[in-house]
């Protein structure tokens, strides 16, 4: 719970409203935002307003008046949730994450930024070298994962394209001994193509390396990440690979395929040539991968069959996209072995605890929505059943603790929604796999027919008899889930591609084959003969879920915090509040339920201690000092005195208060001494 701050700067905690209704949420919202108060409390969320324009409240300063001190004792910001997680890690030895979500360009990572440099500012107070270097480790790990997973888009000009899950590990002492990462759904698409006026993630690198003349921004951009992979520990024939593969992958974009209507050659054999050197390979496998495949035939014989024109840009395309996805899993998993906590001791050191920070993409809402969509939003529902789980068992916790009763909380059960997409055999994930297994061709639609006749009647479910009077394909091509956080309408076209991401093993046993250990290491099924082959890799759909669903497990087992991160417009703008898209993000966010859950019991608790200090002058029992055995019955002859016994619980070291109301009497009897 915030200290009141004047009611000028409109109320630092979303509990306080006078009446849970969108309205007063936005209003309140609306009104922070404009006196420059980015953060806001639900309880222990925050809730935060991207403020597009440098804040000075990130400083030394601010970092030592948020150092240590309760939630309630300072105005709402990203350290309060920072440092109530580093504590309750510290204290109570739990582990505990940090969940940041929202939308691109929210501010996501600015903030998971913000939340690491606190906690790096906060330990180690004696300096130890090994543990500076560690915290250097972990800070410099940014800056190599957005230099390969950024990209900028027309939303957000430094956009992540992953999910990243970051553990970071701490000893007895709470200072950082090392972490791990985890990367969810890399976006490759944009790897290869450039998605209308939206940039190559290679820009920054190649930019660099392959064209000298770039602008001094990105060749200082270029040489923080080659100081970043230094200190990190990448050696130098590992950097070296880094861009050998960079490169390969900008000349296989440049490569253009002909037929003369028999077979297929590729137009400029110079970038064959290119790739070949750049991948320690030659010229002649490189060719021989790009445009024939080997088959098995069913007598066992083993042939090389010519691609057809598609054929080859369609292998081109999964290659290139392959290339960067592996590089940059391996230059995870690299950072990974470095970071990792090694020759820990717990009878020497300690219990090693953790606190983890998860900076995922929000809820989206397309005008045309996709597999990629479909993920996303999948994720968001299994994350939101967790916030509701765990926000509740939170409560419950605390109110164990404090000795007040159950309060039976009504919510929003998503349970459904989930089983819809995920259940086995049942759920649309699975209809996925099947028809991606099915021999013959399969196509989207015929996925859809399958979908349509198999959940038809599920209520969260709704088939492409959306318009039953308009016959279009357009309206043949979807199907929508009623999601926690609204409507969706996804479009299935080119569902099954994405989910089979298929990539020819001819690929792979040429990658596998490189010269180049660094290279040849990233692709170990390469070794496998077409023959030897037999096991059909996992589809994508069910790859994500299967890392989702380790990831909730994750997170469930810690004490949770969160960010709720909110765009405030859609032009980068530090003045404007575009009221309906932040109406939207509260609507997807869920934060109207946040506060429902966090006041059906109580909207307001204080420690008696500090309900005194700021309310004693209004009963004449307690001023200036009360003579009263405890704090708690001093408590108590002011709410009598105020005449809202009724509205209250008496925990054993807090007081809990059910509505606002009762606390703005007491505000304005304060405020009117
Ligand atoms: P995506 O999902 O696309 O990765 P994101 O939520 O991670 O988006 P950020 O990259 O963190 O968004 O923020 C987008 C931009 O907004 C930043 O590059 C920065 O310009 C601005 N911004 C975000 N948070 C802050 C902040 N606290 N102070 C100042 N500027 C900010
Ligand atoms: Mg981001």
């Amino acid at each position: 719970m915030a200290e009141l701050e004047g009611l000028e700067f409109g109320k630092s905690d979303f509990v306080l409203l006078d009446e849970v209704t969108m309205e007063q949420f936005m209003e309140n919202l609306k009104l922070r935002f404009e006196k420059g108060r980015i953060y806001t409390f639900i309880g222990e969320v925050v809730v935060s307003v991207n403020p597009y324009r440098e804040m000075d409240i990130y400083g030394k300063e601010v970092v030592e008046a948020y150092r240590g001190r309760e939630l309630y004792e300072n105005p709402p910001h990203l350290f309060s949730v920072a440092d109530a997680a580093y504590k309750t890690m510290k204290r109570r030895a739990k582990d505990t994450c940090i969940v940041i979500s929202g939308e691109s360009g929210a501010g996501k990572t600015e903030a998971s930024k913000y939340i690491m440099q606190y906690i790096a500012a906060i330990t180690n107070p004696s300096q130890r070298a090994e543990v500076e270097s560690v915290k250097n480790v972990l800070l410099k790990s940014n800056c190599v994962l957005e230099a390969f997973g950024n990209a900028k888009t027309n939303r957000n000009n430094n956009s992540s394209r992953f999910g990243k899950y970051m553990d970071i590990n701490f000893n007895f002492n709470g200072d950082p001994t090392g972490g791990h990462i985890n990367n969810y759904l890399l976006e490759k698409v944009r790897a290869w193509r450039k998605v209308g006026v939206e940039h190559n993630y290679t820009d920054l690198l190649s930019g660099g390396f392959f064209f000298p003349q770039t602008s001094s921004e990105d060749r200082s951009a270029h040489k923080a990440v080659l100081t970043a992979l230094k200190v990190i520990g990448f050696r130098a024939q590992e950097i070296d690979s880094i861009y050998m593969i960079l490169g390969a992958i900008l000349h296989l974009g440049n490569l253009e395929f002909a037929t003369d209507g028999e077979s297929v050659r590729v137009t400029a054999p110079q970038a064959v040539e290119n790739i070949a050197i750049l991948t320690s390979t030659t010229a002649a496998d490189v060719s021989k991968a790009l445009l024939f495949r080997t088959v098995a035939t069913g007598g066992g014989e083993v042939i090389d069959k010519g691609h057809s024109e598609q054929e080859a840009n369609y292998g081109r395309d999964a290659f290139s996209k392959a290339l960067y996805e592996r590089l940059f899993s391996w230059i995870v998993s690299r950072i990974n072995a470095v970071i990792e906590v090694k020759d820990y001791n717990p009878v020497l050191h300690g219990k090693n605890t953790v606190i983890g920070v998860l900076d995922i993409y929000g809820f989206e809402i397309f005008d045309n929505n996709s597999f990629e969509q479909f993920c996303i939003n999948y994720c968001n529902e299994k994350l939101h059943q967790l916030f509701i789980e765990l926000i509740l068992r939170q409560e419950q916790e605390e109110y164990d603790r404090e000795g007040i009763p159950w309060q039976h909380i009504d919510y929003c059960n998503n349970q459904i929604i989930v089983d819809l997409v995920e259940q086995p055999h049942r759920g649309i994930i699975s209809i996925l796999d099947e028809a991606c297994l099915g021999v013959g061709k399969v196509t989207d639609v015929m996925c859809l027919e399958s979908m349509d006749s198999k959940l038809g009647q599920h209520p969260h479910y709704t088939s492409r008899k959306l318009s039953p009077t308009d016959k279009s394909l357009e309206f043949q091509r979807h199907f929508r889930i009623r999601h926690y956080a609204g409507d969706v309408t996804y479009s299935v076209e080119g569902f099954l591609e994405k989910n089979k991401d298929p990539l020819f093993q001819d690929f792979k046993r040429l990658m596998f084959n490189s010269t180049n250990p660094v290279l040849s290491e990233m692709w170990p099924e390469g070794r496998l003969d077409i023959t030897e082959v037999t096991k059909r890799p996992l589809t994508a759909a069910t790859l994500f879920k299967n890392s989702i669903v380790a990831l909730v497990d994750k997170l469930a087992c810690k004490d949770p915090y969160y960010v709720r991160c909110i765009k405030p417009n859609e032009v980068k703008s530090p003045m404007l509040f575009d009221d309906a898209r932040c109406r939207h993000q509260v609507a997807y966010l869920g934060l109207l339920e946040n506060v429902r859950v966090r006041r059906a019991g109580f909207a307001y608790r204080q420690p008696y201690n500090r309900f005194l200090q700021r309310y004693k002058m209004t009963c004449e029992y307690t001023w200036p000092n009360h003579l009263m055995e405890s704090d708690r019955e001093a408590v108590e002859a002011i709410v009598k005195q105020h005449d809202f016994h009724d509205d209250v619980e008496y925990g054993h070291t807090k007081l809990f208060v059910r509505t606002p109301r009762s606390l703005f009497t007491l505000e304005q009897e304060r405020a009117a001494l």
